[in-house]
């Protein structure tokens, strides 16, 4: 039966690794800080947020939350983003979705510098990413990628199979496997016989919020599966999009939900903000 690729083992190490950034960044005067910027009332949100604010309490990064409220229209929201732009205090900003309906969130993300676009929310951290230059990718793509390398399947030459093509996961992770010499293929919702794809693929990613879509049947006994999804169940539980009975028996690996990719982001986010935080100091170092 599957391996499980558990998200913990992952996200310690992620954690370590931001610790070591904070130390460094002693003595220089520089305290790495995020800036989450929220605009809803929405509780599942709210509960992201808080988890964000525990794990930055715990690795030593400032986290400012900047609640606008519910209410919140285009120009405040535009306000508060140019702002943080601009503060040399700043080196993360989050902008929080869902976002009140009629906002612009293209334009708004648009706003993100993109050294400080550490959730690779602007659309030009993805075009950076498809270009080959420095940008961070979106973070639910990232620990994907993450879940995968700490547990050293190989990517180099093999054929990985992505299921969702959103901006948040499906498709800066198609680069991010590129970039490390996968074969990618990319499946949507209007993707003809999804089997035919996933059967042929050493790695199956599934970001698509349909529960139950990837079954056993559609795997083959080396696949190696990372689920992103998440959905909630009749009994209010969270599930991903695996048909967890059926995949186990014949997967070889599987990142479970919960406990899987999820655990990983918070500690990206941190991580990367220890980096900018680093890169800031880099960059005001160097001459006019
Ligand atoms: P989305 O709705 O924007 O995109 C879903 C994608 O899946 C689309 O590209 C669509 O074409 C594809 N799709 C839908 N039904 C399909 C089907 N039957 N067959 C093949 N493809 C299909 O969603 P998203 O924002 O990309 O998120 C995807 C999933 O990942 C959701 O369950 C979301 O909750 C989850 N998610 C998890 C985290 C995390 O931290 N774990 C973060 C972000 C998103």
């Amino acid at each position: 039966s599957a391996r499980l690729l558990t998200g913990l083992p992952v996200a310690k190490k992620l954690r370590a690794d931001t610790a070591r950034n904070i130390k460094e960044l002693a003595g220089t005067g520089v305290v790495p800080k995020l800036a989450v910027v929220l605009a809803t009332d929405n509780e599942s949100t709210a509960w992201y947020v808080r988890s964000i604010v525990r794990q930055a309490a715990e690795a030593a990064v400032h986290c400012d939350v900047v609640d606008l409220g519910a209410d919140a229209g285009q120009w405040q929201l535009q306000e508060a983003l140019e702002a943080l732009a601009l503060d040399h205090t700043v080196h993360g900003i989050i902008l929080q979705t869902p976002l009140p309906a009629g906002v612009d969130a293209a334009v708004l993300a648009a706003l993100i510098p993109v050294h400080k676009d550490i959730d690779g929310a602007n659309p030009e951290s993805l075009g950076r990413l498809a270009a080959g230059l420095p940008a961070y990718a979106a973070t639910t793509a990232q620990a994907a990628v993450e879940v995968l390398e700490h547990y050293q399947v190989p990517l180099a030459g093999e054929h990985v199979t992505v299921i969702g093509r959103s901006m948040v996961v499906g498709k800066p992770l198609a680069q991010l496997l590129l970039a490390r010499d996968a074969t990618v293929t990319t499946c949507h919702s209007r993707t003809r016989d999804l089997a035919s794809h996933t059967k042929a693929s050493s790695v199956v990613v599934v970001a698509a919020g349909r529960a139950g879509l990837l079954t056993g049947a559609d795997l083959n006994e080396d696949s190696v599966v990372v689920d992103v999804g998440t959905n909630v169940d009749e009994a209010g539980r969270l599930i991903g999009d695996v048909h967890a009975d059926s995949v186990l028996p014949v997967a070889k690996a599987l990142s479970p939900v919960p406990g899987g990719v999820g655990t990983v982001t918070t500690s990206l986010l941190m991580l990367r903000t220890s980096q900018a935080a680093l890169e800031s100091l880099v960059a005001s170092a160097q001459p006019a």
